[in-house]
């Protein structure tokens, strides 16, 4: 992919649309500089970025991947060939994927939730109705853009806030009659997390924070040990047990992140958009981490996120607008990179149409 030849393509699309860098940017909600970076070649838009961007210069997808105008004559021939060049390019090979085979235990399960937030003078449906099930082993997604109720729904479900109705099963359990106090230690026994943001404790070493869901839970001392360096061992943070969280790479402070959630062995891992704040190469080896969770220690996961290169990584979508699911894709034998072009489809109708349902 010639990240320059995109650059400039960008920038002569931009012009004939009239538009300046500033008004690009700004609506597509980024900064000036992140225009200009990409039509200087020297960064690409984020993929969550390619869609809105596309339909702003009024371009397809694969003429902006490639970096020219296709004409008609020799459009589905090229544009298949660099859909599956870029494509295959961003995402990997994936040989090694295993798909998910259906599991009848549920970890989680909606019904019928909502959120309705009450003001003074306003009242918010922030989530409206909502039924899923999410199956044990299972790597599921919730894609929305901002303001869908993502946050909304996994907080609800991290048992940090109370629906306005409907159920929260984990693990059989109705979260939503159980006193705060027993809560704490409900999300101690049957939830990990991951954030954007991290949260380690600055205070205590990489080892430590790993160790401390099973120090909390009074695990011998040996099994702690051999848990956290079995674990590091998988994660290739081996070397930097002993340092502080400062002193290590924002990638390294996730994969670390990661073990602390996965340590005390979690009916269900919530992640929220652990990949915001990674640079690309970051981000990748983190999705593999989660892969492998499943894979290798049957980890169940659901995954907050508004970008579809972070969600090709999962089994299954749910696609959430204004507190809805409006639909949800499986991932099933398909490669990521079909299942990357599928999740983009499904995006696009749904920002295209406010009724889209499947
Ligand atoms: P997302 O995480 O997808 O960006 P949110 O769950 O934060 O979406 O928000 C969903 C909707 O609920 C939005 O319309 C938002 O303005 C509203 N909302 C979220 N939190 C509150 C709150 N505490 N009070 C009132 N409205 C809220």
């Amino acid at each position: 992919m010639d990240q320059t030849k995109i650059g400039k393509f960008i920038a002569s699309q931009r012009k004939e649309h009239g538009l300046t860098q500033s008004q690009l940017a700004e609506r597509l909600g980024i900064t000036d500089k992140a225009v200009s970076k990409w039509e200087t070649g020297k960064s690409l838009p984020d993929l969550s970025l390619f869609t809105p961007l596309c339909s702003l210069l009024d371009v397809t997808l694969n003429e902006l991947l490639l970096g020219e105008v296709i004409p008609d004559e020799c459009l589905k021939e090229k544009s298949n060939q660099v859909l599956f060049d870029v494509i295959s390019g961003m995402l990997g090979n994936d040989k090694g994927h295993i798909p998910y085979t259906a599991n009848n235990e549920t970890v989680l399960q909606l019904e019928n939730v909502k959120k309705i937030y009450e003001e003074a003078d306003a009242k918010t449906i922030a989530i409206n109705g909502i039924s899923f099930e999410v199956a044990k082993g299972s790597f599921v997604g919730i894609m929305g853009a901002s303001g869908s109720g993502k946050s909304t729904l996994l907080n609800m479900i991290a048992t940090i806030d109370k629906p306005s109705g409907g159920t929260i099963k984990i693990d059989g359990q109705d979260v939503s009659g159980l006193t705060e106090e027993k809560l704490a230690d409900f999300r101690r026994r049957h939830l990990g997390f991951i954030f954007q943001e991290y949260n380690l404790l600055d205070t205590l070493t990489i080892y430590e924070n790993i160790a401390l869901a099973l120090t909390i839970k009074e695990a011998p001392k040996k099994e702690i040990q051999a848990t956290v360096k079995k674990l590091a061992a998988a994660l290739n943070i081996t070397d930097i047990l002993q340092k502080f969280p400062y002193e290590v790479s924002g990638g390294q402070r996730q994969r670390c992140a990661c073990a602390r959630a996965i340590v005390a062995n979690p009916s269900l891992i919530l992640a929220d958009e652990p990949t915001g704040a990674l640079d690309s190469h970051s981000a990748k080896q983190l999705l593999e981490t989660l892969v492998m969770f499943r894979q290798d220690y049957h980890a169940t996961i659901l995954m907050v996120t508004h970008d579809a290169f972070s969600a090709s990584y999962c089994d299954r979508i749910f696609f959430l607008k204004d507190g809805e699911i409006k639909t949800y894709l499986d991932r099933g034998v398909k490669n990521k990179q079909n299942f990357f072009a599928d999740i983009l489809d499904v995006m696009a109708k749904i920002a295209e149409d406010s009724c889209y349902v499947s």
